[in-house]
């Protein structure tokens, strides 16, 4: 191991230590609920998308029943979303996907997540690695912004940041490393104040010294 594999490692323990429990705070059922979860969570919080789902899930449970809903119909749903409409375009693009050429099945592979539409990489890891255990390490701007205060990554994109925290873990930790990173973000690493006293991460990082 290099020294750079040692201290991710020693890092990723103290974001552990913190955040044990950390998981997906999106609520979902199955591999669909989650995918839809995940598209309307862009620029959205988990919070507000929790709100709409028990609804929009009992309208639609599926990708027929949701392919099947009336546009004005999915879009009143998801209302107090923020992009509704556009997201609304393609949940009901997606789910007709789904249904057309996945025989109603959210498919397992990188390649095909990426053809649904309103599927992006991150969208697309999230569904890999949360819902089918797929090892995946999806960068969201909590993710990126921690990773690089820690010396992760010098990158700015989600793409390259994802390729540096890939070839820095072992694939069997990037789940919980991607749940524990966006935690971290989100309670401590906040983007204007981080909490750095109280935080366990402190002596591996310049940044909070
Ligand atoms: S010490 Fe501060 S900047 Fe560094 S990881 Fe902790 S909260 Fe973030």
């Amino acid at each position: 191991m290099s020294d750079k594999t040692d201290r991710a490692a020693a890092v990723m323990a103290a974001l552990a230590a913190m955040y044990p429990d950390a998981r997906c705070e999106l609520d979902f059922a199955d591999p669909f609920q989650l995918l839809v979860a995940t598209i309307l969570s862009a620029q959205s919080t988990d919070v507000l998308v929790n709100k709409v789902t028990p609804k929009l899930f009992a309208l639609a449970a599926d990708p027929a029943a949701m392919a099947a809903l009336a546009p004005e119909t999915l879009e009143n749903a998801i209302r107090s979303i923020g992009l509704y409409r556009n997201k609304s375009k393609n949940i009901a693009a997606t789910a007709a996907m789904l249904v057309r050429d996945f025989g109603g099945q959210v498919p397992r592979t990188m390649e095909e997540l990426r053809r649904l539409p309103g599927v992006g990489r991150k969208t697309a890891n999230v569904v890999l690695g949360v819902a089918f255990r797929i090892p995946a390490l999806p960068v969201d701007t909590h993710v990126l912004r921690v990773a690089r205060r820690l010396e992760f990554t010098g990158a700015d994109t989600p793409d390259k940041v994802e390729e540096d925290l890939t070839a820095l873990l072992p694939p069997a930790t990037w789940i919980d490393a991607h749940h524990r990173l966006i935690w971290h973000g989100r309670r401590r690493c906040k983007a204007r104040k981080p909490l750095c006293p109280d935080c366990g991460c402190r002596l591996f990082c310049s940044y909070g010294k």
